[in-house]
C-alpha cells in the first residue's frame, strides 16, 4: 500500500495508475480510514467513479498481480481496518473458487483442527489452550 495519500482527483488517477492495473485502495478523510475497496479488472476506473461521488476524500492504492491476490489483500485491510470504515459486507470471493479469505474464523478453524489432528499434543501446548483454541471450555 503506498505510504502516501493523494487526493482522489480524476487528472491524479490518470497519472498514477495505467487503465489495466488491478488492485486494492483505501479511501480516507484527510486522516482516517473510510473505505477499503478492490477492482479486478480496472482499479483506475473504479477509483474515477468514486471520484465522483465522495468530495475531498484521499486514497492510497496497492498493485495486484491476480485477482486471487487482490481479494486477499482486500481482506487483510477489511480485516485490518475493522470498523473504523464504512464497509459493511465482507470483501466478495473473485468467482467460485477455491480462494478464501486467510483471516476469517471459517477458515482458520479447520486449519486449527487439522492442525490439532497432525500433532494432537504439541511440546510446549497446554490441553486448556488447545481447547479453547477451538472453542471450547477445557
Ligand atoms: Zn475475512
Amino acid at each position: 500500500m503506498t505510504g502516501r495519500r493523494f487526493r482522489l482527483s480524476p487528472w491524479l488517477v490518470r497519472v498514477l495508475i495505467p487503465d489495466s492495473v488491478i488492485g486494492v485502495y483505501v479511501l480516507w478523510s484527510p486522516t482516517a480510514p473510510v473505505y477499503v475497496g478492490r477492482s479486478d479488472t480496472s482499479l483506475r476506473r473504479r477509483l474515477l467513479e468514486h471520484a465522483r461521488t465522495w468530495p475531498d476524500v484521499f486514497f492510497t492504492f496497492d498493485v495486484a498481480f491476480s485477482p486471487e491476490d487482490a481479494f486477499r489483500m482486500e481482506c487483510c485491510l477489511f480485516h485490518a481496518l475493522g470498523d473504523r470504515t464504512t464497509n459493511i459486507d465482507h470483501p466478495q470471493r473473485v468467482t467460485s473458487d477455491d480462494v478464501r479469505c486467510d483471516i476469517c474464523p471459517n477458515t482458520l478453524l479447520p486449519l486449527l483442527e487439522y492442525r490439532r489432528r497432525v500433532t494432537p499434543n504439541p511440546p510446549g501446548t497446554h490441553r486448556a489452550l488447545q481447547a479453547d483454541m477451538r472453542g471450547m471450555t477445557a
